[in-house]
């Protein structure tokens, strides 16, 4: 593990969040992307090394609307840079983590991105996160 690459906020509406942060933060969020295959849309901000991911659900079947469904907005998850993905993923799996998905996705940012199930990390949705080269 390299560094906190991110912190991901789930949130109803990008539009209205975006307002927060910009006057939070004091800077406007410099990317949006879309995740179809997560259903979501992202926007991101950046302070020095570290990122802010606001995600909004695009639908009800999306994970962050489930999220914000049975939790209310709020901190969704906390991405770690690390410098092999697939290596991580199998020392992690061997430490007895689980991983929800056994391949490396792609993910907003042009990342390569893979979670830890929560039960298993004291409740945070960890997210593994090697940039593409
Ligand atoms: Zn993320």
């Amino acid at each position: 593990m390299l560094k906190i690459e991110h912190i991901g906020i789930a949130v109803r509406s990008l539009d209205e969040s975006e307002k927060l942060f910009d006057s939070l933060l004091n800077q406007i969020s410099y990317k949006h992307e879309s995740v179809p295959s997560e259903n979501v849309n992202t926007s991101f901000y950046k302070l020095k090394e570290t990122k802010i991911e606001l995600l909004e659900g695009t639908s009800p079947e999306s994970s962050i609307s489930r999220f914000i469904e049975k939790k209310g907005e709020g901190v969704h998850h906390i991405a770690f840079e690390v410098a092999d993905i697939y290596i991580e993923m199998k020392r992690l799996s061997k430490a007895g983590f689980i991983l929800l998905s056994q391949e490396p996705k792609p993910g907003a940012d042009n990342k390569l991105v893979c979670f830890l199930h929560p039960k298993n990390t004291n409740g945070v949705l960890i997210e593994l996160c090697q940039e593409i080269k």
